[in-house]
């Protein structure tokens, strides 16, 4: 199977090549040219595999230049050797009330972004010896917090890889600059910078492009590769989770029989799970409702009710922030689809996006939006009151970003009146990565001042659950990079990592 870029329908590259490249040259995302079907009864035997051999199966089908036991080392790799908790990747928690909690946190950095960054580093340089023989591979990250830390872990001490991480120095919480500062291995190196989230991706993106940069790593047989989410590679192992909640809920009886349609409810920011989600009903998963949840950045909400993409608003520091944001990259995979593969079309809307930071989109468009989409949002009051109500009635703690959609799910019932629908909440996070304010939430003894790991452990007494091990010993953990450095120096920083003398 070969891909295309959502700019330029006459590109074709192979699955290697998309994975190893991250992004079309002309800027467009890269998108599999046709999708594999499931019937019922590829559902039904499915559901008596364990996660990995259904990750195998819908893998093989996407990296058609792999063969199968690349794709087995690759999935063996990143699910089990106890990287996940149990070796269960994605169990489901069902509720009282009915909902179907998909908890994607049990990985080594307790947010969702492992489920794709333990697999990528493992695709990644199997794809880069298809391509490229013997480079090594510099990854370089700008994150506002979950992404860093899931790409150190993936990355680290993979051979032909070294990693490079910059954070905004005041933009990530104390839990994810813990997180970051004290990852071990020995091809990782972390950094704040003097600025914000925007200063730091401005940067990465000016050194990827940077021609005497580019020269000295040539020289010095690297190349860089990014792990941010627009490459395929991140968003194919999304796939694998929902077509394996599916078959879990068929497992255990909670679906009567294969072809029942299930809602699922996203709490999104870059739109990559949610399209993942849509991928899957595309390729046969039974989906009534893809549910999108946002926070008061509600730039998807408006969108998938009016047509209309307007990122000049206000932006909203909340306390979901991994959902922070006002651009949304993987939208425009979603468009290429909706109108069938015109790349001009969307050509067009991105053109007007960077220069009036505003589309619309038709009715042809906005029809089939309507048809698979539910959208809502709720702000941070809400979300705290989500927290608690979870908490009160059903002894169940969710993280924020859960939360945002637990909220917009019950608004959604209460619109539609749909009860019956079987519902899948994606929860994203573990409640302990922002304690902070799930405490706050859930605890009437809140103080704001007291240090985060009393917190925790206030958290943990309070509510009876165990704090998660990869959280608990970062305490005592020795930072290993305190390096702040300003916007211009970036690039010293990464040559530096890639052990290359800067030429006098
Ligand atoms: C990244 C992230 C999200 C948003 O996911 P997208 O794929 O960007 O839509 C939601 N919750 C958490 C905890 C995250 O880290």
């Amino acid at each position: 199977m070969n891909y295309k870029s959502t700019r330029n329908s006459g590109i074709r590259v192979s699955a290697s090549q998309a994975i190893a490249q991250g992004i079309s040259a002309e800027g467009g995302l890269f998108v599999p040219e046709n999708f594999p079907h499931y019937s019922h009864t590829d559902l039904l035997e499915l559901a008596r595999c364990g996660y990995t051999e259904r990750a195998a199966c819908i893998l093989s089908a996407f990296l058609s230049d792999f063969t199968a036991e690349e794709i087995q080392e690759c999935v063996t790799a990143a699910y089990t050797n106890g990287k996940f908790e149990k070796d269960i990747p994605a169990p489901i928690t069902s509720l009282k009330n009915g909902m179907q909690m998909l908890e994607l946190w049990h990985g080594p950095t307790c947010a969702f972004k492992d489920m794709a960054l333990q697999l990528l580093p493992h695709l990644l340089t199997k794809s880069l010896k298809k391509i490229h023989s013997s480079k090594t591979a510099l990854i370089l990250v700008a994150t506002s917090g979950d992404t860093g830390k899931a790409a150190l872990e993936g990355f680290k001490d993979v051979d032909g890889t070294l990693i490079q991480v910059f954070y905004p120095q005041n933009g990530v919480s104390p839990m994810q600059k813990r997180q970051m500062c004290t990852q071990e291995g020995s091809n990782v190196a972390v950094c704040a910078i003097e600025g914000n989230f925007d200063d730091a991706q401005t940067g990465v993106k000016r050194i990827f492009t940077d021609p005497e940069i580019k020269q000295l790593l040539e020289q010095n047989k690297i190349l860089f590769s990014s792990a941010n989410s627009i490459n395929w590679g991140r968003l194919l192992p999304q796939i694998v989770y929902y077509f394996s909640a599916y078959c879990d809920l068929l497992a255990n009886d909670t679906i009567k029989c294969a072809g029942e349609k299930i809602n699922v409810v996203v709490p999104t920011g870059n739109f990559g799970n949610i399209l993942a989600a849509y991928y899957a009903k595309k390729m046969g998963l039974p989906v009534h409702k893809l549910i999108c949840a946002s926070n008061s950045n509600n730039v998807l909400t408006e969108f998938i009710n009016t047509g209309v993409y307007n990122r000049k608003r206000e932006f909203h520091t909340t306390i979901s922030p991994s959902m922070d944001i006002l651009v949304s990259s993987n939208l425009e995979r979603l468009l290429y689809d909706l109108t069938e593969n015109d790349s001009e079309r969307v050509v067009g809307w991105m053109k007007e996006l960077a220069a009036n930071g505003r589309y619309q989109v038709g009715d042809d468009v906005l029809c089939p939006l309507h048809e698979l989409f539910y959208a809502g949002y709720c702000d941070d009051e809400e979300t705290k009151e989500a927290i608690k109500e979870l908490y009160d009635s059903e002894h169940y703690l969710c993280d924020t970003h859960t939360a945002v959609a637990a909220n917009v799910y019950q608004q959604y019932v209460k619109n539609s009146k749909d009860t019956e629908t079987v519902s899948v909440i994606v929860s994203t996070a573990s409640p302990y990565k922002f304690a902070d304010s799930v405490l706050s939430a859930v605890s009437d003894q809140y103080q704001k001042d007291e240090p985060e790991f009393d917190k925790i452990q206030k958290l943990s007494e309070l509510t009876g659950t165990a704090v998660p091990p990869q959280i608990a010993e970062l305490q005592a953990k020795t930072v290993r990079f305190g390096t702040i450095c300003s916007r211009e120096n970036m690039k010293e920083i990464v040559l530096k990592t890639a052990k290359i003398e800067p030429q006098a």
